[in-house]
């Protein structure tokens, strides 16, 4: 007799273990295999994952008690590195084995999405020539078999080439013609002009050698935008394909990323999978179908492309590897660079990060020699790095202009659209939080405990999202005592009107969450500004990433403080990043480009350091910062989010919970137990918000003790548990 241990299809916390079924004699059952089995007292069907196949029962386990298997209804949805890959999401991320298992299977194979049909004709059998209508039923015929080639016509394809819907009747009632069930691909075949790979230069081709000759693991290549990554980890794609090896190319967010896909489909034709949230189910079925029959070698896609079901996986690519996508918000709240790292340490590939600005985590990593750093310094292409000039905008206040542009920027524009060049105007929306500053002299409120910026709430006080520290604004700024000080804010429409009241005779472009709210918007926009037929582009976050226009050549960054601003302990590496990101939008064309940055705050570092465009400056003054706080990379966090729709029993719990976390805590050394406080987001569809922030050495043991102890606490309870380690955002 076999047994099987199955992970039951069931989303509730207490069902998150093992349980044993016996497997039939006349059923077939491998690890992978989804199973119906009877459950409970009442015997309800339920879904099971198979874990595991065992022929003996533990000497305590009465063999009677273990029901059967009742059928496969799928098989061979993961293998065994699946298996361990589950094993390494839960201890590495507090999640259940169901959270895991998820990843690894497209959603449509546990709602009953399976292949989709057509019902195509097909010629039956022949037609007598003496057949009053063989001459018309000729024609449908040979109609019918020449579509045959291009993937087959159904009948009201039919109709709709002109044929008469009661001749196909009669003749499919008569048996010249039959119908047949034939899989449709639902994946896209749109074609792209061939484009070929180019020679890689000197510093190019020491990185591509660096990483085809050298040990399995993580490289991290950071090169200045444009210097050429792109082509090098193509060229790596191309290596692997010659020698049958499998390859997927991450990317941050994949409708943002029209050029890329363009670019990978030009370069390998259109045998490669592109795989993303926007996805439909059954779309990702059949995606998910061709890589695991082995009839696809490339994918690219956002983060969950890494979990395709290939066999041979050995290069996987992290492009802008310090975008906060490649951190999962749902549960498995996994980090893409470090399941990659943990994926390829099973097949013996490597992992290729590439960023301009890598994270602090991957840059210390390669300083401590965990990653092969491989660096590119100069422009590949056309184009100089462009200069960067900053502006003070309180002297522009003190001067008495309080518009959003300085004058410097004004007389920019003038200039580059009287040479007939684009403008990229960029205004940083994600920093809208709430902080409270000084336009007079750059003053921010910020929590003495965390390093971080309050955030102000109604009736006027001021709160850190991090310990739950709060004080009230003063009339006055307790730095100069102006009265300029209060919550920052503008938006792209604002921009846009003061630039159209300014520039009347200039083609503007708004490109925001607001105007790309539909699909094809953003590609729309893009295309119109890529042609020439606008002369100035505001954006938020979208037009920092990856586009290359060479009709640019001034870019203006109009409050590079406001992510400076964030309640984040990562604010101002995001911050160096996006003006690191932005200003490489500009001079890709021939000649150099202008980046005018305007702040409140010029001296702070990650201005000044992106100015200069010194990555390694900024790495260094902020690694000090993250020593001093004990922030990652050097230290960990663990933020516990309770959620309720009875603020005070919320509230009660979770205070509860801290008390507890307190003593475990306690048993070891330098760990803080911060909170509970309000999230950023204190309510979200009728739920409040509450969180805990651990701080420290935290070892895996500990966060999984943290783990039990919060689930143990509230259940039964109407509340709701999200872990987070090491979260990208604390909202
Ligand atoms: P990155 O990914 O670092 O931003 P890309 O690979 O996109 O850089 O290259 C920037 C530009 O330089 C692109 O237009 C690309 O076609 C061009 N380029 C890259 N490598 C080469 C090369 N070896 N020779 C000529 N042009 C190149
Ligand atoms: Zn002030
Ligand atoms: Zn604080």
């Amino acid at each position: 007799m076999a047994y099987a241990d199955l992970i039951i299809n069931s989303t509730s916390q207490t069902l998150d273990r093992m349980f044993l079924y016996a497997v039939p004699q006349d059923l077939t059952v491998a690890v992978g295999d989804l199973v119906q089995v009877p459950f409970g007292g009442g015997n309800r069907h339920l879904q099971g994952f198979v874990m595991g196949i065992r022929d003996n029962l533990d000497p305590d386990v009465p063999a009677d008690k273990v029901k059967p298997i009742q059928r496969v209804l799928a098989s061979g949805l993961f293998d065994v590195r699946g298996l361990a890959l589950v094993d390494f999401l839960r201890r590495e991320y507090l999640c259940t084995h169901l959270d895991a298992l998820r990843l690894l299977i497209p959603r449509g194979e546990l709602t009953g999405v399976g292949h989709k049909y057509r019902k195509i004709l097909v010629p039956g059998q022949p037609i007598p020539p003496d057949h009053p209508k063989a001459k018309a039923y000729g024609v449908i015929c040979d109609f019918v078999r020449e579509s045959l080639a291009e993937g087959g016509v159904i009948k009201a394809e039919a109709v709709r080439a002109g044929f008469s819907a009661s001749s196909l009747q009669t003749m499919i009632k008569h048996g010249f013609l039959q119908v047949e069930d034939r899989v449709e691909d639902r994946y896209s075949t749109v074609r792209y002009a061939e484009d070929g790979a180019r020679v890689l230069n000197q510093e190019q081709a020491a990185g591509f050698r660096a990483i085809v000759e050298g040990d399995p693991g993580t490289y991290l290549m950071h090169g200045i935008t444009g210097s050429g990554k792109t082509e090098v980890f193509l060229h790596l794609v191309s290596h692997m394909l010659k020698q049958g090896h499998d390859s997927v190319i991450l990317v941050p967010e994949i409708a943002l990323t029209p050029q890329m896909i363009e670019r990978v489909k030009s370069r390998f034709g259109r045998d490669i999978t592109v795989y993303h949230s926007r996805l439909s189910d059954g779309e990702r079925y059949d995606e998910w179908m061709r890589v695991r029959e082995g009839k696809v070698r490339i994918a690219i896609g956002a983060r969950s492309a890494l979990f395709l079901p290939f066999r041979d996986l050995r290069l996987v690519v992290v492009d802008e590897e310090h975008e906060t996508s490649y951190k999962s918000e749902t549960s498995p709240k996994y980090v893409t660079r470090d399941v990659a790292a943990f994926m390829m340490e099973q097949t013996g590939g490597k992992v290729v990060l590439a960023s301009a600005t890598p994270s602090m985590e991957a840059f210390d990593r390669a300083r401590q020699g965990q990653y092969h750093l491989i660096q590119l310094t100069q422009r590949a292409g056309q184009g100089a790095m462009p200069t960067v000039v900053t502006v003070d905008m309180r002297k522009e206040l003190r001067l008495g202009n309080r518009s959003i542009l300085s004058s410097r920027l004004a007389a920019e524009m003038e200039k580059s659209l009287a040479r007939g060049r684009q403008i990229i105007l960029f205004l940083n929306r994600r920093g809208m939080s709430g902080f409270v500053s000084c336009r007079a002299c750059g003053f921010v409120y910020r929590c003495p405990n965390c390093s971080v910026s309050l955030t102000k709430h109604q009736g006027g006080r001021l709160t850190c999202h991090h310990c739950g520290y709060s004080q009230y604004q003063k009339e006055l700024c307790p730095s100069c005592g102006s009265s300029f000080i209060r919550e920052f804010g503008i938006g792209t429409e604002k921009v846009e009107q003061e630039v159209r009241k300014r520039f009347p005779d200039a083609q503007v472009l708004r490109m925001d969450r607001d105007t790309t709210s539909h699909k094809e918007a953003y590609e729309e926009i893009y295309n119109t500004f890529r042609d020439g037929a606008a002369d100035i582009l505001i954006g938020t976050q979208m037009v920092a990433k990856g586009l290359d226009f060479h009709g640019v050549d001034l870019v203006g960054i109009l409050a590079a403080d406001l992510s400076m601003n964030l309640p984040d302990f990562r604010a101002y590496e995001k911050t160096f990043q996006l003006i690191t990101q932005v200003s490489g939008r500009a001079g890709r064309g021939d000649e150099g480009g202008l980046v005018v940055l305007q702040t409140y705050q010029p001296e702070a570092y990650p201005v000044t350091m992106a100015a200069r465009a010194d990555y390694l400056g900024f790495f260094e003054q902020e690694m000090m910062v993250r020593q001093a706080m004990a922030y990652p990379p050097r230290g960990d966090l663990l933020a516990i989010v309770l959620s309720g729709t009875q603020e005070a029993e919320l509230i009660k719990n979770i205070q509860f919970v801290a008390q507890l976390l307190r003593e475990l805590s306690s048993r070891y050394a330098n760990i803080t137990v911060m909170g509970p406080s309000a999230c950023l987001i204190s309510r979200i569809k009728g739920y409040f918000r509450q969180q805990i922030i651990i701080k420290g050495q935290l070892t895996q043991d500990f966060a999984m003790a943290c783990k039990d102890l919060v689930y143990e606490a509230v259940r039964g309870k109407d509340i709701r548990v999200s872990l987070d380690a090491n979260p990208m955002n604390l909202v």
